[in-house]
């Protein structure tokens, strides 16, 4: 059997042993040129040459998904396991390369590898039909191929399987048509070969001549090749191999023949060449198993590379995948580290923001919070305050109105007028913080002097306060030779409420009322005001608070008329000429108050003497004063006022009247209301000018000064005195203006 493996191994190098040239060497860089070589040195059983080019070339066509060469380089692969024996191995590559031959339309590899699958297929009985069907391919290929070689092989194989099987007939339809086919060309294995088949044949269909003839032209192919230097052991042997085949066919003809000693004789021809056909096998042997050694290598190498390609093509996804990923996981981590760094921003932003607005929110709360308790606290006091003069008036009202006698009446009147003096205090101190803190106080200029200022204002306290018994001191710096241009009205608040203090908190002591020029400019003056007493003083605890609204330092032994709103207009007033007030005070000494201002300087020095009008004597204060007012009361009280210094009076009740009247007498000041109905003072004051350019008109109002001054000198008034006036000022006032005309 092994034998005839050998042979059908062998016949697929039919045709291509004379074209081998021994090459050792590889030149030509193609894979295809691989391939060749490698069967080519396959065809000359150099196996390891030929499987050492088919490493070099499978890992290539691997790599480049050359399916043609792939398929060569299989079927070189799938040779080898054959030569080996291991048929399953062997059909297994035969198929891979049949995948690849096809694949790549390989028609010549086709038909190579049919009648190779077809040598393996026809060993086993279960494939045998399908191995004939394959030899049968593998002819029909070679016949669209018109390749006679590639004919020759299925036609020999398929001879020769029929034979073995003593189908003898079907071997013919083979053999008969590879006779005809058979060339002088062709190649001398070829040759023995089918004459070896074609003498067994005659054998076994007793045609013994033309058998002897086809069996000697076998044994002269062989033995002339067994002598063939150029061929291999591997071909030397497969000669002895048909060579003793050939003999053996003759031995059993002349057994046939009954002639048994040439029987015999190539009987022992036939055991002799097998044995030289072993000896040179003995040699091939050895150079199979280092083959079979190689083969295992290949596979496992072939594997390998396949699995490099896969793994190497996974791995290429792989880290295709990865980079992407990764690039995606960067543009993920860019985008949030982006986003996370603008909401940082706007978080920061959001919270410095709310932070902010939290402030200003806790502050407008603690503002509205204050405002709300200043509020409550202030109706509380001021509602207070209000009640416990009022209830004085009312009560001392109806004291008088049950006629008590003379002396009472007094003491009654009195208290009534202190009541009275208390709640216009009381009125105008609201009135005028709460201007101050809604920002409706806007400083003034007006030209004033600031000596008569103080001298009227000490002039007007003082007689208040004789009951203390204090003496004044005024020192006003010589520097200040000018009147000055300002807010006098301020001032003399500012200066009224230290004053008044001073006076009010000091029995029987000294009060300093000092204005020192610290600075003097071309156009201004700095000054310092300091009013100062050696009064009680205040205790060093209360120096702050004092400047509250309604602070008073409770002083148990004595009751001091006041409420408690003076420091802090004072305070405010100051502050609104961007100034402080500053305090030095001790208990039981006395106390000093003091703050700096500026005044522009207004007139030159000769001219402030004219400004002072209660210095100027005029003899007399007989004089017609016409008052303009609708209120009957109003009326009464200034009449009574005027005539008590002497002056006479006529009374018009509006504005109307009173031009008419300013026409028709010769009056020397009139004292005009502003609210009135049907003609208003200013408007009266208008029309008046057109005719009287020169009296002295003052407009008498319970308008706050500051708001109605300008607009009433605008019309062409000369004065302003606010109701309800202190008599000292009112008189003052009326003198001053008088003796403007009169000395005019
Ligand atoms: P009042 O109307 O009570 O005088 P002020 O605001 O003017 O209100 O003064 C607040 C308090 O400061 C006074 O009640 C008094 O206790 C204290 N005070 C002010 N000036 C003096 C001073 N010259 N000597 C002593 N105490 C003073």
């Amino acid at each position: 059997m092994k034998i005839g493996i050998r042979h059908i191994t062998l016949l697929f190098l039919i045709g291509f042993t004379s074209l081998v040239q021994s090459q050792t060497s590889i030149v030509s860089d193609s894979i295809q040129s691989y391939i060749e070589k490698a069967e080519k040195l396959q065809e000359e059983y150099k196996y390891e040459k030929s499987l050492e080019i088919a490493k070099a070339a499978l890992q290539t066509a691997l790599y480049n998904n050359d399916d043609k060469s792939l398929g060569h380089i299989y079927n070189i692969i799938a040779k080898n396991y054959e030569i080996n024996e291991d048929f399953i191995k062997a059909r297994g590559n035969y198929r891979k390369a049949l995948v690849y031959a096809k694949s790549s339309k390989s028609r010549v590899l086709e038909t190579d590898l049919y009648n190779s699958m077809a040598r393996v297929f026809t060993k086993y009985n279960l494939t045998r039909a399908k191995g004939v069907t394959y030899y049968k391919k593998s002819y029909e290929y070679a016949i669209t191929l018109k390749d006679t070689a590639r004919m020759l092989r299925p036609l020999l194989n398929l001879g020769e399987y029929y034979i073995v099987r003593s189908d003898f007939d079907s071997a013919f339809e083979y053999l008969e048509p590879a006779q005809e086919l058979i060339q002088s060309n062709s190649s001398n294995l070829v040759k023995t070969k089918l004459t070896g088949l074609l003498g067994k044949y005659f054998l076994n269909t007793r045609k013994y001549e033309e058998a002897e003839d086809y069996i000697d032209q076998a044994i002269s192919y062989a033995k002339g090749e067994t002598k063939n230097k150029d061929n291999n052991d591997q071909l030397v042997s497969t000669y002895y191999e048909e060579l003793a085949s050939a003999y053996q066919t003759k031995s059993e003809l002349y057994k046939k023949q009954d002639d048994y000693q040439r029987a015999y004789t190539y009987q022992k021809k036939h055991f002799q060449n097998i044995l030289l056909s072993k000896d040179k096998k003995k040699l091939q042997e050895l150079r199979k198993a280092i083959t079979e050694y190689e083969v295992d290598l290949l596979e496992k190498r072939a594997k390998k590379a396949e699995s490099e390609k896969k793994e190497s093509e996974s791995e290429v996804l792989k880290w295709r995948i990865s980079i992407i990923l990764g690039i995606i996981l960067i543009l993920i981590s860019l985008a949030f580290l982006i986003s996370s760094y603008k909401n940082n921003i706007q978080k920061k932003r959001l919270n410095s923001d709310l932070i902010e607005k939290n402030k200003e929110l806790i502050s407008a709360k603690e503002t509205a919070e204050q405002v709300s308790t200043l509020k409550s606290q202030f109706i509380s006091t001021v509602s207070h305050e209000l009640r416990t003069p009022l209830y004085g008036v009312i009560g001392l009202t109806s004291l008088l109105m049950e006629n008590p006698e003379e002396k009472k009446k007094n003491e009654y009147l009195e208290s009534l007028k202190f009541s009275g003096d208390y709640l216009l205090a009381l009125i105008n101190d609201v009135l005028q913080l709460s201007k101050i803190e809604t920002n409706e106080v806007k400083l003034e200029k007006v030209s004033f002097d600031i000596r008569s200022l103080i001298e009227g204002i000490v002039n007007s306290l003082h007689t208040k306060q004789k009951s203390n018994n204090n003496t004044v001191h005024i020192d006003i710096d010589k520097e200040i030779n000018t009147t000055l241009l300002g807010d006098s009205v301020r001032l003399s608040q500012i200066l009224i409420n230290l004053i008044g203090n001073a006076l009010k908190f000091t029995k029987d002591g000294n009060i300093w009322i000092n204005v020192k020029c610290l600075e003097q400019k071309n156009d201004s003056y700095h000054l310092r005001f300091l009013v100062k007493d050696d009064g009680i003083g205040i205790p060093k605890s209360k120096q702050k608070s004092i400047f509250d609204n309604f602070a008073q330092v409770k002083n148990e032994n004595q009751e001091y008329e006041g409420t408690g709103l003076g420091l802090a207009i004072v305070k405010k007033l100051i502050h609104l000429h961007n100034s402080e007030i500053k305090i030095k005070s001790q208990e039981g000494k006395g106390s000093e108050f003091y703050f700096d201002l500026s005044y522009e300087k207004a007139v030159k020095q000769r001219e402030t003497a004219l400004q002072s009008g209660e210095n100027l004597s005029i003899g007399t204060t007989n004089f017609y004063v016409l008052i303009v007012d609708d209120n009957k009361i109003n009326q009464i009280v200034t009449q009574n006022i005027l005539k008590k210094k002497g002056y006479t009076c006529n009374i018009a009740s509006n504005g109307m009247d009173a031009i008419k009247m300013l026409k028709e007498e010769q009056f020397d000041l009139v004292l005009m209301d502003i609210n009135m109905p049907e003609m208003n003072g200013l408007e009266a004051t208008k029309v008046v000018r057109t005719f009287n350019p020169s009296i002295p008109i003052i407009a008498l109002t319970a308008v706050e000064e500051g708001e109605i001054r300008k607009q009433a000198l605008s019309v062409g008034m000369n004065d302003v005195i606010v109701k309800p006036y202190d008599t000292q000022q009112f008189f003052q006032t009326i003198m001053r203006n008088i003796s403007k005309v009169k000395m005019a």
